[in-house]
This record gives C-alpha cells, sequence and structure tokens, in this order.
C-alpha cells in the first residue's frame, strides 16, 4: 500500500471513520461501510476505492486533490466517480477540470453533481444523505448520511404474518420509512452550520470543524471567518447527544501540544468521553 497521507482510523458500532484535516493544510475523510467520503484536500492512495464524494466548499485544503483523484481512478480503470458539490461550483469546477485534463493531456471523467441545501441524495436502499447550509466565506453545505429502514405500521403490530402478506399483495401499504442519523459532516462553518441543523447534534458520530481553541482568539472575529471556536462548543454542549464527535480542521497557528492542553483544561471530561481531538 502506498501511504501518502496520514489517515486516522475509528470504529465505532460497525462504522469506520477515516480522515485526517487541519486548516489550510488539507481535509479528507471516508466511511467505507457506507461507501462515501466527505472532501477531497488530499486523497490518500487508500481512499481511492471510495466512488461517491461529498465537498462542503471549494477553499482548496478540501478541493486540492479532486483532478488527481478523478485522474487516479481512470488510469486504475476503475468507474468514473461521483462527486457532489454545492450548486454554485459546479460550472467552476467544470471548467478547472477541462483546464487540467489539458495540461495532463488525460480524460478526467466524473460526475459531477449540484447539492443545494435540503436536497436528498440517495446512497443505496439503506443509506439516504441530508443537504444542510452552513455558515462560511464561500458556498458551502453540511451532510448527514441516514440509515433508512421499512418498519411494520403501528396498527399493523400483532396481526398474523399470513394476513400482513394478504394486505401487502392486495396493495395496501404496511410498511413505513424510519430514519436514524448516522453520521454528520459538518465542512468548514460558523455554529450557525450546526445550530440549523439539528440531525448534527443527534448522528451516532459527528465530525465537526474546531479551527480555533485559544482564548486569545475571539469568537466575534472567527464567525466572521466563518469557522467555530472552542467556546460554541461549550456552549452546546448539553445539545450534543452524539455517541462520538471528532473534532478536527484545528489552525496550525497552534502545535498539537497546545491543542491537547487547552482542551484537557477547558473540557476535562471530553464530553464524558466522547469528544476525539483528530490531530
Ligand atoms: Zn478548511
Ligand atoms: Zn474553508
Amino acid at each position: 500500500m502506498i501511504d501518502n497521507a496520514p489517515v486516522r482510523t475509528l470504529v465505532h458500532k460497525g462504522l469506520t471513520i477515516e480522515g485526517w484535516s487541519r486548516a489550510a493544510v488539507q481535509s479528507y475523510w471516508r466511511i467505507p461501510e457506507l461507501k462515501v467520503g466527505f472532501d477531497l484536500g488530499a486523497q490518500p492512495w487508500s481512499f481511492m476505492g471510495t466512488g461517491t464524494w461529498l465537498l462542503s466548499h471549494t477553499h482548496l485544503d478540501h478541493v486540492a486533490a479532486l483532478p488527481v483523484y478523478v485522474a487516479r481512478r481512470r488510469m486504475m480503470k476503475m468507474e468514473p466517480p461521483t462527486i457532489y458539490v454545492p450548486e454554485a461550483s459546479v460550472e467552476p469546477i467544470e471548467r478547472m477540470l477541462k483546464a487540467v485534463a489539458r495540461l495532463d493531456r488525460g480524460r478526467l471523467p466524473c460526475r459531477l453533481l449540484p447539492a443545494r441545501p435540503g436536497d436528498e441524495i440517495e446512497l443505496s436502499r439503506e443509506h439516504v444523505v441530508t443537504v444542510s447550509s452552513t455558515t462560511h466565506t464561500l458556498p458551502s453545505i453540511g451532510f448527514v448520511v441516514w440509515e433508512r429502514r421499512r418498519k411494520l405500521k403501528q396498527e399493523y403490530h400483532g396481526l398474523p404474518g399470513d394476513r400482513i402478506r394478504d394486505l401487502r399483495l392486495s396493495g395496501t401499504e404496511v410498511t413505513h420509512e424510519v430514519r436514524a442519523p448516522l453520521v454528520a459532516y459538518l465542512g468548514d462553518s460558523s455554529p450557525e452550520g450546526l445550530d440549523r441543523c439539528p440531525a448534527m447534534f443527534e448522528a451516532t458520530v459527528l465530525i465537526t470543524e474546531l479551527t480555533f481553541v485559544a482564548h486569545s482568539h475571539r469568537k466575534e472575529k472567527i464567525h466572521k471567518f466563518g469557522h467555530m471556536h472552542l467556546d460554541d462548543l461549550l456552549a452546546r454542549r448539553a445539545r450534543f447527544r452524539n455517541e462520538v464527535v471528532i473534532a478536527s480542521h484545528f489552525s496550525t497557528r497552534y502545535t498539537d501540544d497546545r491543542i491537547r492542553r487547552i482542551l484537557a483544561k477547558r473540557i476535562p471530561d471530553m464530553l464524558d468521553g466522547r469528544l476525539q481531538v483528530w490531530l
């Protein structure tokens, strides 16, 4: 295996979260079981097999590897990937891919699709993604991956199986869809991006940016840049129902040590052990 980019891994209830993120450097994440990834700031060689990507916004630390990834898939004779991006970014990305294809003298086959807040994206029969709006310095979106199941409607509980089968055969809808949020990805955003999408607080796993942690970095100014401060996380601590909260995308102004020290001091219980700091 070619090791071209750092990857951290966490397994929780059958979901493998893989990724790495640092502000202004690169961000990329994927969940192999869901066959989906978020952002392409770089593309670890091992991520190539994932064919569907959801891009939160077009800052270079989140999209720089998009043409590289598409070219590698073609070179390895894999299916052209499907890449969802904010609607306003589709046309400029198409132009960028055309220019890169000319420079590289190679085709860049992919399905580039717009994602708008409110959209639903089908990943499979069991999984669907919802798109929400986030607040950054350019068009940006967040994502929640839901598990969906068909469940027998309440009124048919207790009926014998053959009676339910007869109802189904006669065209009666005996089941309804039940959804549960599995993984939420905020991307880059001020805390409004979380507040606007309640499912972010409910998802089993939340991947959130936490660009600024130091007291000297004022949160009012940070909100203008479309980012989160540790104070924003603390102000919402009672709302996080997630089983795992992965904090990432820390500013390069801090050393790893300083981030760990500040977090240990300000959240000594690490959200009852649910907070993971990814450095
Ligand atoms: Zn970023
Ligand atoms: Zn950004």
